[in-house]
């Protein structure tokens, strides 16, 4: 059963406010390709009105400010606000799915992370007071040292349609935990629950600023975020042209910045595994939330002497995939998110036939979807490595297959991508899974699987899938600054001037 989008202003300084230029953008239902709601289109005027809330947010009530708040003050807001979220699951599930097509189910996995997230990091945030004085030894007595770990100040996080809660709660739950002050921007093509996430800090009482979200198109309201003097840091997910140009403006102003960026990653079968185990983490981690995974294994390189027997698998259980409204009862695929989104994906696999490469399944719309960005789960053999479904991120349910005969061949193909993100190796040998993962050029290997994401553990890229970390404890480090204390304890004099050989 669909629900109605509640319809709501952009969130600054506590409070919903109309856009400046008072333009909103639709939402379409890419199942249905309907309009279904709108949205709040902010530009720079609004930009400037969150950047000065946030900033106040950090300066308001000397010493009472956000940032001087207790850890635990600021964790009892982050668990407030996961218990909010638990308690709206059903809606917000229904929401995300609605707005960005990812099944029901699925959808309802993301608030459940959303909501433990947010719980997460209360827990660090607790624990932070403690950390945030280090004592450093020095190899001098008159001398004392320690570091502080103080918040960055007023972040602007920059965030994707995918996920679209569980990717702004991965910047969210961390900034506020550390005590900076945040603009949320979320993608144009699925705002909706990141609006709703105004609405529970509303009701938590979270001190207005703390957290202000702009709707809006990415060149209005992220371009002048990025590159906003009182920004003090951006961190950014989405794709890597976007962060290449998010990286290029915030440097005009030495504006640090992390970067979570696209993948191709690999998935290599051995021939010593089970091949329906195999079969499933090839499927779930190419396939899941309709193929748009930043870290899909959407390159399977599988050992030639299983390949027949395991691409006939493959094949029959991707035609066995549900695809329907993601409401519907049991959906496993729906929709990919754009109109702009399916002719692309569709392009990438017309591009790859005229390149002589073979789709061995699926390829087009499922016949019995006759409205909605639908693609059916597609499947690409005979691929050579110069070709452009070998290389560029596809970002929809597109798997590509090369086999290989030996271990250093597998990770030769393995690592041949400009991308960094994860890797996954399947195999019965241990030994030869290690060997794997210490070969791999990513920020992430699966073992025996794909795609599990906790986040207690860091999540991130190398080569152009980015860098810096988020989750985990590395992703509180991503919003605090280090802070070096040295204090002379002498009672003598330093005597640089009096006696320059002392030093
Ligand atoms: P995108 O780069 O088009 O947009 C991402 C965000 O940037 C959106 O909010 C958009 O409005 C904004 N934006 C666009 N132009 C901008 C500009 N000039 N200045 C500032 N902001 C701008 O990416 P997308 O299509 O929303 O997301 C898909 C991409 O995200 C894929 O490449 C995927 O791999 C990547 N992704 C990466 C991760 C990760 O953890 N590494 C996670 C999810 C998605």
């Amino acid at each position: 059963m669909s629900i109605p989008i509640p319809s709501r202003q952009l969130f600054i300084d506590g409070e919903w406010r109309e856009p400046v230029n008072r333009k909103r953008l639709s939402v379409i239902n890419p199942s249905t390709e309907e309009v279904i709601g709108d949205i709040p289109s902010a530009t720079s005027e609004d930009v400037d009105l969150a950047v000065d809330a946030a900033s106040r947010a950090l300066s308001r009530n000397k010493g009472k400010d956000w940032s001087c708040a207790s850890g635990a003050t600021r964790g009892k807001y982050l668990r407030a606000i996961a218990a909010k979220i638990t308690e709206r699951k059903p809606m917000l599930a229904k929401l995300e799915a609605l707005d960005c097509g990812k099944p029901l189910d699925e959808a309802a996995w993301d608030i459940d992370d959303v909501a433990g997230c947010f719980e997460y990091y209360a827990e660090l945030a607790e624990g932070l007071d403690a950390k945030q004085k280090t004592p450093v030894s020095l190899p001098m007595e008159t001398f004392k040292s320690h570091v502080l770990k103080e918040p960055i100040g007023v972040v602007g996080l920059i965030t994707p349609w995918n996920y679209p809660l569980l990717m702004a709660t991965w910047k969210v739950a961390p900034a506020l935990a550390a005590g900076c002050a945040a603009i949320l921007k979320p993608s144009e093509l699925a705002s909706v629950t990141c609006l709703e996430l105004g609405e529970v800090c509303r009701e938590v009482g979270l001190p207005p600023g703390v957290l202000n979200i702009l709707t809006g198109l990415g060149t209005e309201a992220g371009a002048p975020l990025a590159c906003h003097p009182h920004v003090d840091k951006v961190a950014f997910t989405g794709s890597s042209a976007t962060g290449s140009k998010v990286m290029a403006s915030a440097a005009q102003l030495v504006k640090p910045v992390s970067m979570e960026l696209g993948g191709k990653s690999p998935i290599v079968v051995f021939e010593d595994t089970d091949l329906d185990k195999a079969a499933e983490w090839t499927i779930f981690g190419c396939f899941w939330t309709n193929g748009q995974i930043c870290s899909a294994t959407s390159r399977l390189l599988v050992h030639e002497s299983i390949a027949e027997a395991f691409c006939q698998r493959l094949v029959s259980w991707s035609k066995n995939i549900k695809i329907s409204d993601p409401l519907e009862e049991g959906c496993r695929l729906g929709p990919v998110v754009s109109g702009g989104q399916y002719e692309k994906i569709k392009q990438f696999i017309s591009n790859a036939k005229t390149e002589g490469a073979t789709i061995l399944c699926g390829g087009n719309r499922p016949q019995h979807m006759k409205k909605g960005f639908f693609i059916e789960p597609t499947i690409i053999t005979d691929v050579t490595t110069s070709m452009q479904i070998w290389r560029e991120e596809v970002f929809g349910p597109v798997l590509c297959v090369k086999t290989f005969s030996t271990e250093e061949e597998a990770v030769e193909l393995a690592n041949d991508t400009h991308y960094g993100l994860g890797a996954a190796v399947i195999s019965n040998d241990l030994e030869r899974c290690e060997r794997m993962t210490k070969a791999f050029k990513a920020g992430i290997v699966w073992v025996n699987c794909s795609q599990p994401c906790f986040c207690q553990s860091p999540w991130g890229g190398i080569k152009r899938s980015g860098f810096g970390r988020e989750l985990g404890e590395w992703g509180l480090e991503n919003y605090l600054s280090v802070k070096q204390v040295t204090q002379y304890i002498s009672d003598e004099p330093w005597g640089w001037y009096t006696a320059p050989s002392k030093m």
